[in-house]
């Protein structure tokens, strides 16, 4: 498969996966996490489906379109392995909805990461919640869900 190919599905399934996330979580009352700010596509797409939720993210170095870019006070700058242990402590387990696209190009680097957050991010969903990756996750207590229509297999992934 080309690299485009791979790119069009990765985009197309966020935001297949994002969208379906957020409808099945809309009625609770917990923060949203959105883990990587990247360029701000994903986090733009999160605020705008999810008018009324807060929308906090975790990113170490903020290089995002202005248009994407969060406010200071939902901003969690620095490393997730620090960052996400503090939100915990502040917010205990109660993010209705946490999105992760943290990678880069290498993929076994990306699982290798993914295997090692896994055990970060499992404690702060809440009950309930949802967690929709871009790399395949390790949890202990949360199982792969159904993909929505329009999101390609191994492309997107959605854990509650
Ligand atoms: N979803 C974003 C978008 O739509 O534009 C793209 C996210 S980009 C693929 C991944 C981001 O994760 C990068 O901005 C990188 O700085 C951030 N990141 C990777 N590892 C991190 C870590 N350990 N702590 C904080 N941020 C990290």
């Amino acid at each position: 498969m080309s690299r485009l190919d791979k790119f069009i599905n990765r985009m197309t399934s966020q935001r297949a996966c994002l969208n379906h996330a957020a409808n099945l979580t809309s009625d609770m009352p917990g923060p949203v996490y959105e883990l990587g700010l990247g360029n701000g596509r994903t986090y733009h797409h999160m605020v705008e489906i999810m008018p009324g939720r807060e929308v906090y993210v975790f990113e170490r170095a903020v290089a995002s379109h202005p248009e994407s870019t969060p406010p200071d006070e939902m901003l969690m700058l620095g490393d997730v392995y620090e960052t996400l242990p503090q939100a915990l402590e502040r917010f205990g387990p109660t993010a209705s909805l946490i999105h992760a696209d943290l990678g880069g190009h290498n993929p076994k680097k990306n699982d290798e990461f993914a295997r090692s957050i896994s055990k970060v991010i499992e404690p702060m969903l809440a009950k309930g919640g949802l967690m929709v990756a871009s790399d395949r996750m390790y949890f202990e207590g949360l199982t792969e869900q159904p993909l929505p229509e329009g999101a390609v297999e191994g492309s997107c992934f959605i854990y509650g």
